[in-house]
């Protein structure tokens, strides 16, 4: 089987999250190649702290499938997921994780808490980082740049 990536539906999210003022980080979910849920970043618009892309698909796809677990489905997400999120996902029990550009400063896979590798860690998924991680990065580099203006 070829390996196609979904990345670009996550990358539509984070440009959409940009245009509503929010981090530009989108992610989707996918059960064997079907999307289940994509969304981008809504911290500011639902004031909540949690509403991370990842979060939103996670919570999205478990109401489509009427389940807590979502076992064997693969998350695309634009940056690397922080420590709540990879949390989330182990706690879902997700099968792979695709991201973008890895974040030296939030993130919990492959630098800081480094969730997956944690002894308390109950569920890992396959992790596939790098994923078009310049068209990521780009984005985020872009918003940040506007911000400071
Ligand atoms: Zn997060």
């Amino acid at each position: 089987m070829t390996f196609r990536s979904h990345m670009q539906i996550a990358l539509t999210e984070a440009e959409a999250a940009a245009a509503r003022g929010e981090i530009p980080v989108g992610a989707v979910l996918l059960r064997d190649g079907e999307v289940l849920a994509q969304a981008g970043n809504r911290t500011r618009e639902l004031n909540d702290p949690t509403a991370h892309a990842e979060v939103l698909v996670i919570r999205e796809a478990c109401r489509v499938l009427g389940q807590e677990r979502l076992t064997g489905c693969d998350l695309y997400v634009t940056l690397e997921p922080c420590p709540m999120c990879a949390a989330t996902i182990s706690n879902a029990r997700i099968g792979r994780l695709y991201y973008g550009a890895s974040d030296p400063k939030s993130g919990g896979v492959g630098q800081g808490p480094r969730i997956f590798s944690h002894p308390q860690c109950h569920h890992a998924p396959e992790v596939y980082d790098g994923i078009d991680e310049a068209r990521s990065a780009a984005l985020l580099a872009e918003f940040f740049g506007k911000l400071r203006k």
